[in-house]
């Protein structure tokens, strides 16, 4: 076998047992075999869902992951991580530029976007959440290659957070992202990565009951994104590395070995769960991994 990132063939099995199937609390009925690029670090499965585009377009996706197809629904979840989002891409990117976000939902982070961006485009493989994205006046489309027949190098910015893991051709994801640039403009690509210290820490019971998923068939390193991104043409390549889980998660987890324990305790916010995060950014051992490059 070989990695389908770098080509390497120095891989390794890392995880064989039920992952998680939807959301906390859902598993495969079988094991499933997980296994890493010991040289660009990338982690898959090859449980593969089929016809993968109607999965992601259908209501019984949304369930499955605990969300609705519900636009109200929808904000509750996701309105709370705009905040980290702008964490990754600054604010000062956006004015007067031609803007496109790929896997946006009904819209949470473009709602932000739409006063100073001069033109946004919306990708978006839910057919409702489309109606609302139409609805607020974004450009709509369910793929990025269909945005690429109007918006072909058009767009200034490309942002896509937590889609890349779900699809079947990470490469092709970015090639596409880079086709919608025009020259000079940048993507800004976000993704879960493998979070070294949770999974030192807590082993199979945080890789079962959270990192590993069937939804997400890939968990990419800094370096495969790097890879990729090479490979697709970018340059002025950069990676870096975002603690989204604070202190008071990891030590809930130390606690009650399950997700949703954090431990609530007001001495563990501010300065302690700053250096936590910091830290972890720092040595590239966080959870999120954000690719930023140029067209
Ligand atoms: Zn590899």
């Amino acid at each position: 076998m070989n990695c389908k990132i770098c080509g390497s063939d120095k891989i390794k099995t890392v995880y064989n047992d039920v992952i998680r199937n939807g959301g906390i609390g859902r598993y495969t009925s079988q094991p499933v075999p997980m296994y890493q690029c010991e040289t660009c670090g990338t982690i898959w499965h090859d449980f593969i869902v089929e016809n993968i585009n109607d999965y992601y377009e259908s209501p019984e996706y949304r369930a499955l992951m605990d969300e609705g197809s519900d636009e109200e629904a929808f904000y509750i979840n996701h309105d709370k991580e705009t905040l980290e989002k702008f964490r990754y891409t600054g604010t000062d990117i956006f004015r007067n530029k031609t803007v496109a976000d790929i896997g946006c939902g009904a819209g949470a982070f473009l709602d932000f976007l739409k006063g100073v961006a001069s033109e946004i485009i919306a990708i978006e493989p839910s057919e409702p959440f489309r109606k609302v994205l139409k609805k607020k006046g974004f450009y709509t489309y369910a793929y990025t290659k269909e945005a690429i027949q109007r918006h072909y190098s058009k767009a200034d910015v490309v942002t896509s957070f937590d889609v890349i893991e779900h699809v079947e051709d990470p490469a092709g994801f970015l090639r596409d992202a880079r086709e919608m640039l025009c020259d000079g403009g940048q993507t800004i690509i976000g993704t879960p990565t493998d979070a070294p210290v949770m999974r030192s820490l807590l082993g199979e019971v945080y890789e079962k009951r959270v990192l590993f998923s069937v939804q997400h068939p890939w968990i990419l390193s800094g370096k495969s994104l790097c890879q990729m991104a090479e490979k697709a043409g970018f340059r002025d390549i950069e990676i870096r590395y975002f603690q989204r889980y604070g202190i008071e998660n990891v030590l809930g987890w130390c606690l009650e070995q399950q997700p949703r324990s954090d431990v609530k305790v007001p001495f563990f916010e501010n300065e302690i769960d700053a250096v936590w995060r910091g830290t972890c950014g720092g040595h590239q051992m966080a959870d999120y991994v954000v690719l930023y490059a140029k067209k």
